[in-house]
Formats: C-alpha cells, sequence, structure tokens
C-alpha cells in the first residue's frame, strides 16, 4: 500500500477549546501520523498513513468534536508525505490573524462532579475548569489565546497541575484558566462597611444571605448583588440600592426543580436553562414570588454557571442575582469599585475580571430565542456574512445610542460586542471605549470604514466622526431590517418588506420614526408605509409619561374635547391642560411615527400602566402581560384605516382609539381590549405585507425593532404571515432591539464596499 497524505484546515471557533488534543487522540486512534496546529483561520492538521482514507476521520471529526468547538468549514487536500512516525501537536506557530475565541461557558458536568467529590482534589474549590469549560472572553487580554495573556497570568501552576496542562489525554490539556486549590484564585468575604476579612467563606456568605443581608458577588463578567429571593426586606433595599421600584429582578435557581416551581418551564427553555451559555431565560410565572417582577406575567431566572454559584446555591435554593449597578451605569468588574453603597458584605476572590459581560437575558417565542440581552455565553461569536459581501476593508460599526453594541467586520466575519447599555450615561461612553480596544487587541482589529446611525447628535456618531477614516451613516430603522438579513446569512438581490417597529430613530426627513414599513434590500430602502405622525407632547417626557401619548392620541381621534377615561381623571388638570395646549398649538411636540409610544398610550387608556413609567418598555410590558391572559382568542381586532392617497403610506388608528375607548365604557376587562390590540396591529402587519406583494411581488418579511420583544406580537405576526405564505425573518441569535443595529450597519457598509464606495 502507497502512502498518502492529506492537509485539512478545520476553521471555526477550535482555539483555546481543547480542539487540538482531540485532533492527536482521533489521529492517534486512526493510526494517523503528523501534527496539528493553530493556524490564524483556525487549525492546520497534518495526516499521514499507508492506504489513507479520510472519510472516517472527517465523520469523527464533525461527530466528536468537542463541546465548545463550532466548526465553520473543513477544507482539505492531498499532499506530498512527510515521513512523520507518530502524531505530534505542534505549538510553533501562532499566525497573527483572525483567530475566533470562546465566549465564558457554564461549569461542565465532569467539573461539577469533582467539586462534588470529597475524593478530588478539587473538591468544592469555585474555580475549576477545564478545556471544555470555564471562563474566556472575560479573562483574555489579548490574543494569542495563552495562559499569559488571560488574567491568569499571575498564578503559578503546581505541579499536579502543570501535569494536566502538559498531557494531551488529560481534559486540562491546554486550559489556559487550569487552576487548584494549591495554585489557583482564592475566595475573601468581606465586610463592605470595614473592608475587614470574614471566615468562613461560602458557606458564611449564605449564612449572611439566610440571615437578610445583600452581598456583592463576583461573577465571570462583574459583579452581582445577591439577595434571598422570599426576603421583602432584603428586596426593598436592593431596590432602593439599585433605584429600581418595578424593574423585573433575575433571579438564580439551584436547579430546574427550583425553577419548575416558580415557573412552567417548556422542553426549549429548558434547553437554553441548561445549556453551555446559561442565559437568564423569562418565564410565565407560575407562583408569585412578591417584589421580583411585579406587574408583570414572566420572571427571569438562571442556573448557576461556575463552580462558586453551584457551591453557593448549595446553601440556598434560590437568590435574586442583578448586576451590581446604579440605575443605567454598566456592570461593576473591579473590587475598588464595590463598596457599603451598594451591598453589606463581599464575596470576592483575586482573579481579575479583563473584559466586563452581564447576563444574556432570552425567551422562547415560536421555539425560538428572542433575545432581550446578548452578551456573557454568546460574545464574541462570529457570525459569517454572505460570501458576496465578503471583502478585505476592516469596518466598524459603532451603533445607536440606547441598548448600544460595537460590531467589527474582518475577513468574512463580523464580530458583535456584549450589550453596553445606554450611551448617553457617561460611564457607558467609557464602557464602549474600553470595550472597543479590547476587541481591537483580541482580533487584530484596525477599522478603515466607521459605520454609525443617521443621527447627528449621537454620542456614538460624534465618536464616528472623530475617527477621521471614511464614515457612513444608515438610517436606524434600515439598520435594524438588515441586521436579520445578514444573521439569516441571506446575499443582495431581493427585496423585502422591513416591519421596523421600536420607540425611536432618526428618519430620514428628520422626524422620530418608529413604525416604519421598509421596501429595502441592502442597496437601500423606500419608506412604504408608516404609522401616522402624532405629537409627542413634550418631546423626550412623552416617553417617560405614558399619559401624554394618552393624550396625543385621544386628541388625534376626538379632537380637543377628547374623553377623559378614568387613568387620565388621575391627571391633575394643572398638567393635563398645557399637554393639551401643546398639542393643540403644536408647541414643544415634534412628531412621531414611533409605534412604542402607540403601546404606551394604549396601556395608558387601558389602566394598564403608570402615569410616570421607570424602564423603557414598561408600560407596553404590562399591556402585553394582560393581553397574554386572555384565553379566548376569538375575538376580533379593532378598525384602522391605511391612506393611499399619499406616499408613503400612512396608517391612522383614530377609529382604533374611538372603538377601544367604546369598550373601556361598555366595561370590556382591559385584558381582553389589550388583546384586541395586539390581534388589530398583526392584521395590519398582515394586510401591508399583502399590499406589498401585490404591488411589488415581493414575499419576505422582515419584523425588527424592539417592539418585537413583545411576545405575543411576534409569536402571532409570524405564525400568521406564514398561513399566508409569507416567507418571515426575524432576529434570533441577536436582539431585535437597538443592540443589533451595529450589526445592520455592517451590513449595509459591506454592500456599499462591494458596490465600490463609500
Ligand atoms: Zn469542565
Ligand atoms: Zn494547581
Ligand atoms: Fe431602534
Amino acid at each position: 500500500m502507497t502512502r498518502k497524505a492529506f492537509r485539512l484546515i478545520v476553521r471555526g471557533t477550535v482555539q483555546g477549546v481543547g480542539f487540538r488534543p482531540f485532533i492527536y487522540r482521533l489521529a492517534s486512534r486512526l493510526g494517523y501520523s503528523g501534527f496539528v496546529r493553530n493556524i490564524g483561520e483556525g487549525v492546520e492538521i497534518h495526516l499521514e498513513k499507508e492506504g489513507a482514507e479520510l472519510e472516517e476521520f472527517l465523520k469523527s471529526l464533525r461527530e466528536e468534536a468537542p463541546p465548545l468547538a463550532r466548526i465553520e468549514g473543513v477544507d482539505f487536500q492531498p499532499v506530498e508525505p512527510l515521513g512523520r512516525s507518530g502524531f505530534e501537536i505542534d505549538r510553533s506557530s501562532q499566525e497573527k490573524s483572525f483567530v475566533f475565541i470562546s465566549p465564558d461557558i457554564a461549569t461542565c458536568p465532569d467539573c461539577l462532579s469533582e467539586i462534588e467529590d470529597p475524593e478530588e482534589r478539587r473538591y468544592r474549590y469555585p474555580f475549576t475548569n477545564c478545556t471544555n469549560c470555564g471562563p474566556r472572553y472575560t479573562i483574555v487580554r489579548q490574543l494569542p489565546y495563552d495562559r499569559r495573556q488571560t488574567t491568569m497570568s499571575g498564578f503559578r501552576m503546581c505541579p499536579d497541575c502543570l501535569r494536566e496542562y502538559q498531557d494531551p489525554l488529560d481534559r486540562r490539556y491546554h486550559a489556559q484558566p487550569i487552576a487548584c486549590p494549591r495554585c489557583g484564585p482564592e475566595l475573601s468575604l468581606l465586610e463592605a462597611r470595614t473592608g475587614r476579612k470574614i471566615s468562613g467563606g461560602l458557606v458564611e456568605a449564605a449564612r449572611l444571605i439566610k440571615k437578610g443581608k445583600i452581598l456583592a458577588v463576583k461573577g465571570l463578567g462583574g459583579f452581582h448583588l445577591v439577595c434571598l429571593a422570599t426576603d421583602q426586606k432584603a428586596i426593598k433595599r436592593l431596590r432602593q440600592i439599585k433605584r429600581r421600584q418595578t424593574k423585573p429582578l433575575a433571579l438564580m435557581a439551584r436547579d430546574i426543580k427550583t425553577v419548575q416551581k416558580y415557573a412552567k418551564v417548556n422542553p426549549d427553555e429548558r434547553g437554553w436553562l441548561t445549556s453551555p451559555a446559561r442565559p437568564i431565560v423569562l418565564l410565565k410565572k407560575k407562583s408569585e414570588l412578591p417584589g421580583i417582577a411585579p406587574f408583570i406575567d414572566t420572571v427571569g431566572i438562571m442556573l448557576p454557571y461556575t463552580p462558586l454559584h453551584h457551591l453557593l446555591l448549595k446553601e440556598l435554593p434560590l437568590v435574586v442575582a442583578t448586576s451590581s449597578n446604579r440605575k443605567d451605569a454598566p456592570i461593576v468588574k473591579d473590587d475598588y469599585l464595590v463598596g457599603p453603597e451598594l451591598c453589606d458584605y463581599i464575596l470576592t476572590h483575586n482573579r481579575e475580571i479583563a473584559m466586563r459581560a452581564d447576563d444574556s437575558v432570552i425567551k422562547v417565542v415560536n421555539g425560538k430565542p428572542v433575545f432581550l440581552r446578548r452578551a456573557r455565553g454568546f460574545v464574541p461569536f462570529p457570525q459569517a456574512v454572505p460570501e458576496s459581501l465578503a471583502s478585505p476593508v476592516q469596518i466598524l460599526a459603532v451603533g445607536g445610542e440606547l441598548k448600544n453594541t460595537i460590531s467589527i467586520y474582518k475577513n468574512g466575519y463580523i464580530i458583535t460586542s456584549q450589550f453596553l447599555g445606554d450611551l448617553d450615561d457617561y460611564e457607558n461612553s467609557r464602557y464602549f471605549e474600553e470595550t472597543l480596544a479590547h476587541l481591537k487587541k483580541l482580533f487584530s482589529f484596525r477599522p478603515e470604514l466607521v459605520v454609525s446611525d443617521l443621527h447627528p447628535d449621537f454620542w456614538s456618531t460624534r465618536y464616528a466622526r472623530s475617527l477621521k477614516i471614511p464614515h457612513l451613516q444608515v438610517q436606524h430603522h434600515f439598520a435594524h431590517s438588515l441586521a436579520p438579513l445578514i444573521e439569516h446569512q441571506l446575499p443582495p438581490g431581493e427585496k423585502f418588506l422591513g416591519v421596523s417597529w421600536d420607540g425611536f430613530g432618526y428618519g430620514d426627513d428628520g422626524q422620530a420614526w418608529g413604525g416604519e414599513f421598509l421596501l429595502a434590500d441592502y442597496d437601500g430602502y423606500e419608506r412604504y408605509a408608516h404609522l401616522d405622525y402624532v405629537p409627542l407632547p413634550g418631546g423626550d417626557a412623552a416617553a417617560r409619561e405614558p399619559w401624554r401619548m394618552a393624550a396625543a392620541y385621544l386628541y388625534q381621534a376626538f379632537g380637543e374635547n377628547f374623553p377623559r377615561l378614568r387613568p387620565l381623571a388621575s391627571i391633575p388638570e394643572s398638567r393635563l391642560r398645557p399637554v393639551r395646549l401643546m398639542i393643540e398649538r403644536k408647541i414643544n411636540s415634534p412628531l412621531t411615527s414611533s409605534a412604542g409610544r402607540l403601546f404606551d398610550a394604549v396601556a395608558f387608556i387601558c389602566g394598564l400602566a403608570p402615569a410616570r413609567v421607570e424602564y423603557e418598555a414598561e408600560a407596553p410590558s404590562r399591556l402585553e402581560a394582560a393581553a397574554s391572559g386572555v384565553k379566548s382568542k376569538r375575538n376580533q381586532g379593532y378598525s384602522f384605516s391605511v391612506n393611499t392617497d399619499t406616499r408613503p403610506y400612512r396608517v391612522d388608528f383614530s377609529q382604533t382609539i374611538s372603538e377601544l375607548v367604546l369598550d373601556l365604557k361598555k366595561k370590556v376587562r382591559p385584558e381582553l381590549a389589550a388583546w384586541k390590540f395586539h390581534l388589530t396591529l398583526v392584521h395590519l402587519i398582515l394586510e401591508m405585507s399583502v399590499l406589498a406583494r401585490k404591488e411589488h411581488g415581493l414575499n419576505r418579511v422582515v419584523l425588527t425593532g424592539g417592539v418585537f420583544l413583545n411576545r405575543l406580537l411576534t409569536e402571532q405576526t409570524e405564525m400568521v404571515l406564514r398561513k399566508n405564505g409569507f416567507e418571515v425573518l426575524r432576529p434570533v441569535f441577536y436582539s431585535p432591539g437597538d443592540e443589533s443595529l451595529s450589526l445592520g450597519q455592517i451590513a449595509y457598509a459591506l454592500n456599499r464596499v462591494k458596490k465600490g464606495g463609500p
């Protein structure tokens, strides 16, 4: 038999995930000689033996790859045999190119059983990890991903750890954060007021929580504030600290059984709860936990994802675990920023966090996730772009303003940063710069082109301008519409209807857009239709005070003597009168087509929203929660009209509002009215899609924008459109909200570059 040899290139997330030792074991098992090594784009494998056939190797490569590896593609070709004997891992070459790095991954079952086994040397050790699990993105300072480039660099491996680290057959072969009680990071428990060290470690920490104390606990991407989920006094104090009275608090539960006590869990949700990414999953409440998620029907729960959490939750079945920040500021990662103004005690450790990341938050709709926040466990997964858009130009997209992210493009892939928060807050703009610097280092990224929103005064737009490199600007709702196209890897060439609904985005006519139907392709868009403009009485104040929007919509439907429904009666005449005047005389009342503001108005008219909201989606969330409780789904929606005399078409909700008011006067339950309103919007989207199909022959509809975080709306619209033969696209692994603007911006820029721009 002749000796044959092959060279394979495996692309994807294959570095720092135990891939080379896996290849070593596989090649040895199948009797190959050769080597494996990391190269820029992934891993290179050289295989040779007598009469080599690759089939079995390739099959096992796919089927048995380590859990954290994500293979994007395998190329292979026959080469000259090198006459090697034996197989080895070649550590010599570390090209400086685009190397993917894994997100942080929850403790694997093997590590979990070690920390539970008194015979193991890592028994109850809170920093146990292996190549299949543990911190990654949050501890890396620079590539190549190597221990000395991580925040583990200061810990010298003990002989036992070193042996495991060097043994290709060991689960911890080249596990960069490898540690044990002898050589790794240590926990410490401190009193927040004095900084005094307290003995007792995890057990004492749990005891303090049981006693009603609030602890700051250092996790992977930052500190959590932790207290008992059933202690009203502690929750009240925590809410004072966070200055959040109604915003839902996330919970961490010991196990699935505990989760099921408080919430309904379907198989998809269970899959996500226990996945290596371990996001917070929003679940339907089963029993009410006072003070946790008031006025809504869901509760966000996650399972422990580090050994530290597992060990702490052994003592306590359920805790509040919310990110340790004051209102609107980024999550805190550094010990020196945690003090008595945040907590009573601090459970910390001496492994630094290089890059902060919040917990990710999802809900499952029609079997697929909807991201409310994409961070730990998902960042920095690479997103491949359609081949026809790939380009050698490196592109930076700086996103919008609220719920911002950064995306970078290089060599056919986009990396989108973790959720960074609202850039109008100074600390968050620092977080933006910190993250961009991090991404630049990790991916050797040098932007040659920058893309921002169209809004002239966004912090991100000004930042983009300050870079003094070619700068493109993309309309907000157009960027929203392109993001799902890139995610689903659809190339340019097919026109679609982008249903882009959110709170606010700067329109190309200078107005505040937010209820848009765009006829679009990568090249550009035409504003096909929009929700008719209504005044935003008081500008920004109208977004915080739903009663103002209620007044605007009632005025539009009924004129100045609009009916004074019960919810409006709670607003003193001294406040209502000036607002009515503003609307009437068009003073301090910019126009908006925002769907988010329509939800605000309807929620308030139904008596389901407070006069002033604490967080952005509060009123719509309450409206959705009320509508979700309606069992009979046989109702009609309300009427609306579409004015096709003008371009773009305009959707008029005057009839919707008057029928809604009539219903409420007839004592129809607000829950039912809320449901009928949702149904109205589903019908509207269907009607506009059918019209666009008729007029433009398109069949693809993209549902995007923060309004589609609404489970009911997304679920129903998706189903109805599909039933009517439409191809429906919506964000799945990215948020429909402003977090994915940067992704859509990259899509636009890539197309422009292809066309010879900018
Ligand atoms: Zn592990
Ligand atoms: Zn050790
Ligand atoms: Fe938006």
